[in-house]
């Protein structure tokens, strides 16, 4: 039988990015999910009222598996820079005010780092996942919507991917702040990219998305969330 699964998103290219994970990760037993979104599924755009990437992540998916009764998975991700005290964090996609204005929100983020050298510009991409499962009451009923025994198991993974902020941006693939983030590792450059990048490490929106993912916050926490879809189904 095939287990649905809502992804409290929008945003159906989290979808490929999820499925093609659990591919990697569970093989065949991959095809057993079969994931839509909240908008499939019928729900409003989901709200992040949390202060942490945790708590925001928990709020969407217990939100959707409450609505809809099926398990729910959302995460919520962002950049943190040490020397600005861990900000724009939960902030990152509007930072600059209007959301999800990415040419805004790097250019502010470059002017703030106008005077910070290169050795001093650390930084990280933080993601938080959580899938939130809601038991069946043995009437065939899952908790959550109707049910009045809502009881739910919660699961919680993070990832991270640690770099630095770059003096110019570079590349344009991926998303937000991607053509400003320099990822610490670089073990899936190749010299080819290298040496047309004139010896300089690669921006993140420089890479591949297969060069990325491998490497990437939301990556690590949805390989680490794999081991629990096993549980499922
Ligand atoms: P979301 O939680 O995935 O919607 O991400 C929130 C915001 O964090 C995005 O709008 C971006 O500004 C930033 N962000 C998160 N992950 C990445 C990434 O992998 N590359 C670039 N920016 C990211």
């Amino acid at each position: 039988m095939v287990q649905r699964i809502v992804v409290a998103t929008h945003n159906r290219g989290k979808i490929r990015e999820i499925e093609h994970i659990l591919a990697d990760e569970m093989g065949s037993a991959a095809a057993r999910f079969e994931f839509i979104t909240s908008e499939d599924a019928g729900l409003p755009d989901p709200r992040e009222t949390g202060i942490t990437f945790q708590e925001n992540a928990l709020l969407k998916a217990r939100d959707a598996a409450q609505r809809t009764g099926l398990p729910a998975m959302a995460d919520d991700s962002g950049l943190i820079v040490d020397v600005m005290g861990n900000a724009p964090g939960i902030l990152s996609a509007r930072w600059s005010g209007a959301h999800g204005d990415d040419s805004a929100n790097n250019a502010l983020l470059l002017a703030q780092l106008a005077d910070i050298p290169g050795t001093r510009r650390s930084a990280r991409f933080r993601c938080a996942c959580a899938l939130v499962v809601p038991h069946d009451d043995g009437a065939g009923n899952n908790g959550g919507k109707g049910s009045g025994a809502a009881e739910y198991t919660e699961y919680v993974e993070t990832g991270e991917m640690p770099g630095r902020i770059a003096l110019s941006p570079r590349g344009s693939n991926g998303f937000g702040y991607d053509p400003l983030f320099v990822p610490d590792d670089q073990g899936c450059v190749t010299d080819q990219q290298r040496e047309q990048n004139n010896g300089q490490p690669l921006t993140s929106a420089q890479m591949s998305p297969e060069q990325k993912d491998a490497i990437s916050h939301r990556g690590a926490a949805i390989r680490a969330m794999a081991a629990h879809f096993a549980e499922l189904a």
